[in-house]
């Protein structure tokens, strides 16, 4: 019958062609093994993206129906990692990390390790954030979010840092509620005083514009106890970072995992990696991982002092839990869907859900003998290691290792520059395109 109605309509017949010359995708992502935490999928899927979003997940999706396929067979195939911990507010005008040297732009360090998403944890306060979102926020490639500081220049330098009259609660709010789309907590940091000023402000801003917290507790002191920390001021769904750090009161003297640490996580109060170059050590992290304290994030809190040490990518800190016996479905939880849904961005980050944003990390695991360096310059045998391969962000390619979705130099015809806007990002600057379709 089907046949027949064709066969009576050739007009109907073209109209058909037509609509699968122009393709339904834009780009297809073949064949790969695919962990999507939130949709409980790690299985060989093919995933296809349209108009900068992901518009189909399933076994197997037609070649013929995108514009560009790439052959992800053998590679794992993830939601864009997001890294909750960084420093990016990078500069020469500012000073320290805050808009100085000792930060880093995030385009230098995060699409070619799947990170789609850093969330800057300080770096800026309240009177340098307009400069940090001019600057660096919008020109980036990568999608750059924020814990705005409680200090009013976030982290220019140690001095400015410990100035609990800059501390201003209700400003931050205000200025947090004003860039909702940016601003996604509030970050209390370095701070070496006796009293609980820094974090109860940090707290109370966080209150005010209802957005998490994240506490570096900077100075560990007998005046204030990191047990109170956990256990009284923090609120459900606030974070403390440095999760691993040697000060942080983790095992009793048999070894053994503190029991409040279970109960400040039964109270929803989170915990973060923060690597960076004091705060990872593997004396405190593998008897935690082993003893059922994973983290709720990794995270790398990147910065000069950082990115060549110990903890040097996303990847190499994700490959370190990998080593210490945490599942890879488990190690991308923990890098996707879980800091989505700390920073409560759970509708467009973090999975591979339809409709969701197309931020994708394509990433092999390698097995052989590799090393891996904590934060305090000890070392740890491993036998499998992460590397990125290919990294989307809203729907176009902008970081292609091997040249999977290149066409091989000497079977072009004319030579021209390759590749077309629809899925290709990876050649010159810019910001990922918007939501809507370019041609
Ligand atoms: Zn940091």
């Amino acid at each position: 019958m089907m046949v027949d109605a064709i066969m009576r309509f050739p007009i109907l017949l073209l109209c058909l062609s037509t609509l699968s010359a122009q393709s339904s995708y834009d780009l297809l992502l073949k064949g790969g093994h695919v962990i999507d935490p939130k949709n409980k999928i790690s299985a060989v899927r093919d995933v296809a993206i349209r108009d900068g979003l992901i518009a189909t997940v399933a076994r197997d999706i037609p070649a013929t129906q995108a514009r560009k396929v790439v052959d992800v067979a053998g590679l794992y195939v993830t939601p864009g990692l997001i890294d909750l911990h960084a420093h990016v507010f990078a500069g020469s005008e500012g000073k320290g990390l805050a808009g100085g040297h000792t930060s880093i732009f995030p385009d230098d360090f995060a699409l070619r390790v799947g990170v789609t998403t850093v969330v800057d944890a300080g770096s800026s306060g309240r009177r340098n954030f307009a400069q940090f979102k001019k600057t660096v926020i919008d020109r980036a490639r990568t999608r750059v979010l924020v814990f705005l500081n409680i200090g009013g220049s976030g982290m220019p330098g140690d001095e400015h840092e410990q100035d609990v009259n800059d501390m201003d609660a209700k400003a931050a709010a205000d200025l947090a509620i004003a860039n909702r789309d940016t601003i996604v907590g509030i970050k209390v940091a370095h701070y070496r005083g006796p009293d609980w000023t820094p974090v109860e402000r940090g707290v109370e801003a966080g209150a005010l514009a209802n957005i998490p917290v994240m506490i570096d507790f900077g100075e560990f002191r007998p005046e204030r106890p990191f047990q109170e920390l956990v256990l009284k001021k923090l609120r459900p769904g606030d974070i403390y970072t440095h999760a691993f750090y040697v000060p942080v009161p983790m095992l009793d003297e048999s070894g053994r995992l503190l029991p409040y640490l279970f109960e400040a996580r039964k109270r929803g109060v989170l915990f973060d990696v923060g690597h960076g170059g004091a705060a990872f050590e593997f004396r405190q992290a593998v008897p935690a991982v082993k003893q059922g304290f994973p983290p709720d994030s990794i995270s790398t809190d990147v910065h000069s002092g950082s990115i060549n040490a110990g903890m040097k990518d996303q990847l190499n800190v994700m490959s370190k839990f990998l080593n210490m016996g945490m599942s890879l479905d488990d190690v991308v939880y923990r890098s996707t869907w879980n800091p989505a849904r700390i920073i409560h961005r759970e509708e467009q980050l973090g999975h591979l859900s339809v409709g969701a944003l197309a931020d994708i990390a394509v990433l092999r695991l390698e097995k052989g003998k590799f090393g891996f360096v904590d934060s305090w310059g000890a070392g740890m045998d491993g036998v499998q290691r992460l590397t990125g391969e290919l990294t989307v962000s809203s729907g176009r390619v902008v970081y292609d290792l091997n040249a999977r979705t290149r066409e091989r130099w000497d079977r072009l015809g004319k030579y021209q520059p390759q590749g077309e806007p629809s899925w290709d990002g990876s050649r010159g600057a810019g910001r990922p395109r918007p939501l809507t379709r370019s041609k």
